[in-house]
């Protein structure tokens, strides 16, 4: 088959991938996405259950790439509130002994966006779907997976698994977790297994959540509401793995017993109006971002604990930063795929991605125990965060994706 030529080639359609596409578009290159599932596929309902908090500097982006507008359903996150608690207690503001981190959107006073908006996984995909199939610089390469790579001078040959060869100055690897571009380039990745597995499902609500999206702290992990559109909330509920199992496999009633047990009472009778998923949640993160020739963007390079629902935020973060190194180096005729085009790209990503990797890290081992005196020190933390407003400004700042160096995206400037 004749080789066909791309700037850049990215393994993985995913919310990054496609995003990452969108971007370098943008910038006038041709760029080829390759997924080993077709789209309609991913557009499913039954293909991923997660809704995604998206922080409000990554929303910037997605308005600017003409994805927000294409969002059917946008939910806002105005106030976060974290507190520790036990099972019987219910989910009640103050958690099981009164103390509550607060954020609300006093936090971020430069900015009249709220903390943070709230999507549905399958709505974003739908969005970044209908944008690339408007691009005729995007080609989709589906259902097909990329199964091996040659540096060649150059370039960098993609193979795919219809024998198809293709070309371009870079390939990027958003194939996400346990992606098979890290492991061609034989780049190591640190894993950890939390013991936990994520379940997860939309349920509709008797009383208003106020678009306050609520973090509760279970002895077995954590336990996150979080407000959709017409007062209906997505559950992150950790578990240990056979017990999450076990509890995926109930039937509906004795389901939303059980999750009414987590709520309490305070947001009414919840319903599941949903079907049911889990995903085992563990640490993976990638030694490095890069070789020559391959760099590596979302969950690929670090696929972290949803605690704080940063992981896809993380991704955005990655393609801002990747997709502006590339485009600095395009317009100055230089070579998008060498190794001094990408330090730039991890130089600019490493030390974010490190601190919200080890806070959320840190979070989840900190709280997912009942051991009475730690239960005591993080209980006093929390007050202590929440009567202090420069730390509670400095997280939800950090929450919102506000914080640092930002790229121009981020900061909702165009790329062209
Ligand atoms: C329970 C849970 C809740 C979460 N909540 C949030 C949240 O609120 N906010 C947030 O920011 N993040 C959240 N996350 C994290 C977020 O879902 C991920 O970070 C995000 O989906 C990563 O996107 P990605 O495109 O990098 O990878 P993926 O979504 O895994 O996409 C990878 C794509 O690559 C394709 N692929 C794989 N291998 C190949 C191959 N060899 N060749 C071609 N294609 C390939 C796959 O088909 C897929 O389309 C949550 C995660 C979990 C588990």
């Amino acid at each position: 088959m004749p080789k066909i030529e791309f700037d850049v080639i990215i393994a993985g359609g995913g919310l990054v991938g496609l995003s990452l596409a969108l971007a370098l578009e943008s910038g006038g290159l041709k760029i080829a996405v390759v997924d080993k599932l077709e789209p309609v596929s991913m557009l499913d309902k039954t293909y991923d259950g997660r809704s995604s908090a998206i922080a409000y500097a990554n929303m910037r982006m997605l308005g600017i790439l003409g994805v927000k507008e294409k969002i059917q359903e946008i939910g806002k996150i105005s106030e976060i509130l974290v507190s520790d608690g036990r099972v019987p207690d219910g989910a009640k503001h103050g958690g099981s002994i009164g103390l509550t981190l607060h954020f609300d959107q006093g936090e971020i006073t430069d900015s009249d966006e709220p903390l943070g908006y709230m999507v549905e996984n399958r709505h974003m995909r739908l969005a970044l779907d209908m944008v690339c199939q408007t691009k005729k610089n995007i080609v989709r390469f589906t259902p097909h997976m990329v199964t091996d790579f040659i540096e060649n001078g150059a370039y960098v040959d993609a193979f795919l698994d219809n024998g198809q060869k293709i070309s371009a100055k870079l390939l990027v690897g958003c194939d996400g977790r346990g992606s098979q571009i890290r492991k061609s380039a034989k780049i190591k990745t640190y894993k950890f297994d939390y013991s936990q597995t994520g379940i997860v499902t939309t349920v509709a609500l008797e009383k208003s959540h106020n678009d306050v999206a609520f973090e509760y702290f279970l002895p077995t992990g954590p336990f996150a509401i979080l407000p959709l559109m017409h007062n209906r909330a997505s559950i992150v509920w950790s578990e240990p793995p056979s017990k999450a199992i076990a509890m995926s496999k109930l039937d509906k009633n004795d389901f939303e017993i059980e999750i009414q047990k987590r709520f309490g009472d305070f947001l009414g009778k919840v319903s599941v109006v949903a079907p049911v998923f889990t995903y085992p949640l563990q640490l993976e993160l990638a030694s490095k971002w890069y070789i020559k020739r391959v760099a590596l963007c979302g969950d690929a390079a670090h696929g972290i604990h949803p605690v704080a629902g940063q992981g896809f935020n993380l991704g955005l973060k990655d393609v801002a930063a990747l997709a502006e190194v590339i485009l600095d180096s395009h317009s100055l005729g230089l070579d998008i795929g060498d190794e001094i085009t990408l330090e730039k790209y991890a130089a600019w990503r490493r030390t974010d991605t490190m601190m919200v990797a080890a806070s959320c890290d840190a979070f989840v081992r900190l709280f997912s125990n009942d051991f009475g005196p730690l239960r005591l020190l993080r209980n006093i933390g929390i007050g202590v965060v929440d009567a202090f407003g420069p730390a509670r400004r400095f997280f939800a700042r950090h929450a919102g994706g506000a914080i640092g160096d930002l790229p121009k995206l981020l900061q909702g400037i165009p790329l062209s």
